[in-house]
């Protein structure tokens, strides 16, 4: 069965998302407390997140007895990854390259992580291309305004 899911979520439905992800299962009383050092939430206000969450079918319901405890439907990596597309998606392809540069300039980065990021970045040598093609529609980034001289 493919569950039909809505990832665009607000900040605090992320919040939830994150505890659920953490925890594995958890019901509307584990998610305000571990979030309760964050967040000022009160039971009506938590709940009310979970069910738009419940109804964006980014959580699953299960009842145990009177309780009910939530899932994710959709892995974290998977979510992350979906955003960031998204994101990308919403760029300029001649854009794409410094918007990179600038993420990785700002991250805390493990030894480990350049040695990945080297490895990635040697195979994109491979397909390079001299100069990324514009992707846009006229009018919804620089490139046709810098290419009329
Ligand atoms: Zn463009």
């Amino acid at each position: 069965m493919t569950i039909e899911i809505d990832s665009k979520i607000t900040d605090s439905e992320w919040e939830v998302m994150r505890v659920v992800w953490a925890q594995d299962k958890a019901t509307s009383k584990e998610i305000r407390e571990i979030l309760q050092q964050k967040m000022d939430w009160k039971p009506s206000t938590t709940k009310t997140f979970i069910g738009r969450l419940v109804k964006k079918g980014m959580l699953d319901t299960q009842t145990e007895g009177k309780k009910y405890i939530y899932s994710a439907n959709i892995n974290e990596s998977e979510f992350i990854k979906s955003t960031l597309n998204e994101t990308f998606e919403n760029i300029c392809n001649k854009d794409v390259g410094h918007t990179i540069v600038d993420l990785i300039s700002k991250a805390t980065l493990s030894f480990k992580d350049i040695d990945m990021l080297e490895k990635a970045l040697e195979m994109k040598k491979k397909d390079a291309v001299e100069e990324v093609p514009c992707n846009c529609i006229p009018g919804q980034c620089k490139c046709n305004i810098h290419d009329v001289h």
